[in-house]
């Protein structure tokens, strides 16, 4: 059997892949943790491992595999392919095909769930809500209490879901989550206690499962030592990728589904771990070592860079070499280049957006293409300048983790119908498309949801609502149309077609520009042909959506030459040949929301490095004098000055190239607009003296 596949490795790299392989007895190896910087590899001896697995005989179908996104999983998917057909031909795509179990954590958990629905006490047609629906169920218990009427200052909907969130997924007490991250809402504890526990019990009525529950009804289940060994032998190997960014739960899972650690690998850098505000914790991956017995996990540390260029990898283990704590060493690669990594000034949010495109253009002159660069930022809202200046050029983007397909008004409405066909006792979903129709408002919704939640069969109790005033032949089509999607009478995907020309009316009247909206319902649709029924659709949509692009549409068309727009959360594991970062000065990283206490000032230090590792050949870092703050204040939108990241101290300077753009020229002479201000401040001294 060939395994020229290998040959490419490195030695630890190739140690990693045939870990506990082609042992006597095909006794699976013990636990494996390989912990190295970005850049080194990980991802891909992973997917040569899953490979070997195959090829030495695994068997697909029993292989976990968990990746940070569904994104990164399929993109796995294909290397395992790619590997795979190198030695077993034709056969290969089958092979993998049958690499089912692979997803995220989430993704997976909503699987297992369904599959264990009975023994777990949940009721298998339940829905899940993406965060802003859980928001919105948030909103509504808030308001059954009362608390948002008479307590004006009372967290938002949005920071209760995200106290909750954090609770649940870190195990602490909300009292001390409260005094940790969130001091000015300690004198609400009383009433948020009382607001989670009517929350709990709103998804329990309505049969909704937010995202925090698919990861606790899987840990509760595998706290079941029977259960979790019925789950744990479906699978022989189980392989996390992007470890250092699982939270407690998450690795609690992983202990009770091999507890002793046989046929579990992991993989990860403590140096890129950038979730804990979702709880993720280093600790899972320090710990990881020790966490089994008799015997520890093996650890493989890897030390070479594939990635970047020497002189930008130079720069990033600066910034991360200043770092408090690190496990994970310096790397090195000898990919030799004389091109130091660019710090870029200019005068603001306007010309970083023009410097942007102009320099993006300039390399696909000369053959980088646009999908080979990226431009990355802390928050979603830093690109705002640039997408514009992006359409005024016509130059195509994507842009990952910001706003999502699936967050537009039109497209929620239409999977509200199937989600409320789906459970209808979904009050989120119920609301929305009641109010859909005319005559229908929050009250009237109410008394109708209400109505048919007395039901055993919510939905065939519609039927015999008597139709609310003024709602006419819209009621009636209404009623037919859900009773026709709860017998499933079209067959997927089919139902989503006549949900489409049952909304189609609604959408002409709520929206104005009705047509863009409808391309993309039909683009929905064509999205949904892929998934074998309404469940996985709705599952998996709502757990990793599509990402929203430059064209109105707002889907990926996926042939095109692109640009990606991302924040750095979204870029994780990610490479382009030229990398772009925004706005890389005090208050945006550190951001001025995250830099709070010492751990979230490091934290931020990590999210630099994690943006600048993704840089193959050029990097540019820019640093914008003046930027605006999009209202997170109370003081509303507004210009500040800025200085340099402090995670660039004068020490570090000699590792970058110090430029700015445009070149000002005043008298004949360039001077850098930094200068400019310079002479300007200091004539404005001169006055007073
Ligand atoms: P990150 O920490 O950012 O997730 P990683 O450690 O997962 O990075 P990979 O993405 O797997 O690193 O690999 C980085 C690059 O190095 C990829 O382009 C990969 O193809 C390349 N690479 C990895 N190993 C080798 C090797 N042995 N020979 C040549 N190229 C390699
Ligand atoms: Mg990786």
């Amino acid at each position: 059997m060939s395994t020229a596949y290998l040959e490419k490795l490195n030695d630890r790299q190739r140690e990693a892949v045939e870990h506990g392989i082609g042992l006597p007895d095909d006794e699976i190896g013990g636990p494996l943790l390989i912990i190295a910087g970005a850049g080194s590899g990980k991802t891909s001896t992973l997917a040569h491992r899953v490979a070997h697995l195959i090829v030495h005989g695994a068997d697909p179908r029993r292989i976990l595999l968990m990746t940070f996104s569904r994104r990164a999983a399929s993109e796995m998917g294909r290397r395992v392919e790619r590997i795979c057909r190198q030695v077993l031909g034709g056969n290969a795509t089958s092979m993998t095909d049958a690499l089912a179990w692979s997803g995220t954590f989430h993704g997976i958990g909503a699987r297992l769930l369904r599959i264990y629905a009975e023994q777990i006490g949940v009721n298998v047609d339940f829905t899940i809500h993406d965060r802003e629906d859980s928001a919105d169920l948030m909103n509504l218990v808030r308001h059954d209490l009362g608390f948002s009427k008479t307590e004006s200052r009372f967290p938002t909907k949005g920071t209760c879901l995200a106290i909750y969130s954090r609770v649940v997924n870190s195990e602490v007490s909300i009292g001390e989550i409260l005094k940790a991250a969130y001091p000015w809402a300690m004198g609400w504890e009383d009433e948020l206690k009382q607001l989670f526990s009517g929350y709990v019990d709103a998804k329990q009525v309505q049969n909704v499962l937010d995202y925090d529950d698919l990861l606790l009804y899987w840990a509760q289940a595998v706290s079941d030592p029977e259960l979790a060994d019925d789950i744990g032998s479906r699978f022989d190997h189980v392989l996390v990728d992007e470890y250092q960014d699982t939270n407690r739960l998450q690795a609690s899972i992983l202990m009770a589904l091999k507890p002793g650690g046989c046929g579990l690998t992991v993989v990860g850098d403590d140096a890129q771990s950038i979730y804990s505000f979702r709880a993720a914790t280093v600790r899972n991956i320090l710990d990881f070592p020790n966490e089994f017995s008799p015997k520890a996990a093996d650890v493989i540390t890897l030390d070479r860079n594939y990635r970047s260029t020497q002189p930008i990898l130079e720069a990033a283990n600066g910034i991360i070499g200043l770092a408090r704590e690190r496990f994970t060493k310096d790397l090195w690669t000898d990919r030799q280049s004389l091109q130091r990594p660019l710090l870029v000034t200019v005068r603001d949010d306007a010309d970083q957006a023009r410097y942007v495109v102009e320099q993006v253009l300039a390399a696909r002159e000369i053959g980088v293409t646009l999908k080979q660069q990226a431009v990355l930022f802390r928050s979603s809202n830093h690109s705002g300048a640039l997408e514009v200046e992006l359409t005024r050029r016509n130059v195509p983007f994507v842009k990952f983790g910001g706003l999502k397909f699936l967050d537009s008004a039109h497209v929620k409405d239409l999977l509200a119908v199937l989600r409320f066909a789906q459970n209808p006792r979904d009050r989120v979903a119920g609301f929305r498309l009641l109010q859909m129709l005319p005559g229908i408002g929050p009250q009237t919704a109410g008394r109708i949801l209400d109505t048919m939640a007395a039901e055993p069969e919510p939905l065939l109790s519609l039927a015999e609502v008597p139709p609310p005033p003024k709602t006419g032949d819209d009621w009636t089509s209404f009623v037919a149309l859900l009773s026709r999607l709860r017998r499933s009478a079209a067959g997927w995907p089919d139902e989503l077609a006549a949900a489409r020309a049952w909304y189609e009316p609604h959408l002409e009247r709520i929206h104005e520009d009705p047509d863009t909206r409808k391309a993309d319902l039909v683009q929905l649709e064509q999205i949904a042909a892929g998934y074998p029924s309404r469940e996985r659709f709705l599952t998996e949509l709502t757990l990793d959506p599509p990402d929203a692009t430059s064209d109105q549409a707002g889907v990926p068309r996926l042939d095109e030459d692109y640009l990606i727009l991302s924040t750095i959360h979204s870029a994780k594991g990610q490479e382009w040949r030229s990398v772009f970062m925004l706005n890389v000065v005090d208050g945006c990283i550190p951001s001025d929301l995250g830099a709070g206490t010492t751990s979230e000032l490091e934290e931020e230090r990590r999210l630099l490095y994690v943006g600048m590792t993704r840089a193959r050949d050029s990097l540019a870092l820019i640093t914008p004098q003046r930027f605006f703050t999009y209202g997170q204040n109370v003081q509303g939108d507004r210009h500040v000055y800025a200085s340099r990241t402090r995670f660039i101290p004068a020490p570090l300077l000699r590792l970058f190239e110090q430029t700015s753009w445009p070149k000002v020229t005043a008298t004949g002479i360039e001077r850098s607009s930094q200068q400019v201000r310079v002479d300007v401040v200091a004539r404005m001294r001169s006055m007073w003296k």
